[in-house]
């Protein structure tokens, strides 16, 4: 929790949680990801922070690899860091699955004392306005916005589409002890290492038939060999 940090004045009471979420399409999961997540869990000291794969993402082409296969390469990456979760629920909903859906699942699942704090790339964030109900997700958690290589920088806010910048004129803050004064709707931009990584790049690379090794965990890129996924002309996207 914050207890190292010094927020004057906030503090978790002692039934609440600080939960992280980091979804994604995990085709595959990558350093990019797995960085970002250890410095904001460093920093932030979540009480749990969890993967979540989505399952049909909506927004987006099928991913190559199928879900059960993207959960189990996060599964791998993650197993020898007692700070990280990966949670299924995405993956085992039938159909498409949605961001706000599961955040009410998980304030049901914590009784309403959970702190939800939502991760995200910049050029996720930039196209938040056509997710599902997207203004309600400041109901329901926070946001934690990280910048990415070759996106557009958030800090630079004008530069964001205007419904975006109108829905949260109020909500942007520098201060992380915001996230537990607040029980939801902030907007923290995180200084997080930028590492230009992508999963794209990981599944041309390895159409390409060249290496993959150092852009992600040996094990998941064992993983990958062994199933011999995103080689396959169709399974490539
Ligand atoms: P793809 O290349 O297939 O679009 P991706 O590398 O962006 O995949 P996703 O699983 O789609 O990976 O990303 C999940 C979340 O992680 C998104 O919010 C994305 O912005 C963020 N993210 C991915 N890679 C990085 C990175 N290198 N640095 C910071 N954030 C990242």
């Amino acid at each position: 929790m914050y207890a190292d940090l010094s927020c004057s004045g906030a503090r978790l009471t002692k039934e609440q949680v600080l939960i992280g979420i980091y979804g994604g399409t995990f085709d595959p999961i990558h350093y990019g990801h797995l960085r970002v997540a250890e410095e904001l869990a460093d920093t932030i000291r979540f009480d749990q922070f969890f993967f979540v794969p989505a399952g049909e993402p909506r927004l987006r082409d099928s991913p190559g690899a199928a879900k059960y296969h993207r959960a189990q390469m996060v599964s791998l990456s993650i197993k020898n860091n007692t700070r990280f979760f990966l949670d299924e629920r995405e993956i085992n909903r039938p159909g498409v699955s949605t961001t706000v859906a599961s955040l009410k699942e998980y304030h049901a699942e914590y009784d309403g004392r959970a702190i939800l704090c939502f991760v995200m790339g910049a050029d996720t964030f930039l196209k938040i306005h056509y997710w599902h109900c997207w203004q309600e997700l400041f109901q329901l958690c926070h946001l934690i916005i990280v910048e990415r290589p070759g996106s557009i920088q958030v800090v630079n806010r004008s530069d964001l589409p205007q419904k975006i910048q109108i829905e949260c004129a109020s909500r942007w803050t520098s201060d992380p002890c915001d996230l537990i004064r607040q029980y939801s709707g902030m907007i923290y931009i995180a200084q997080t290492a930028l590492l230009d990584i992508s999963a794209t790049q990981i599944r041309n690379l390895i159409a390409a038939g060249r290496s993959i090794r150092y852009l992600l965990p040996d094990i998941t890129v064992d993983y990958i060999k062994t199933h011999d996924l995103y080689s396959g002309e169709n399974e490539f996207r």
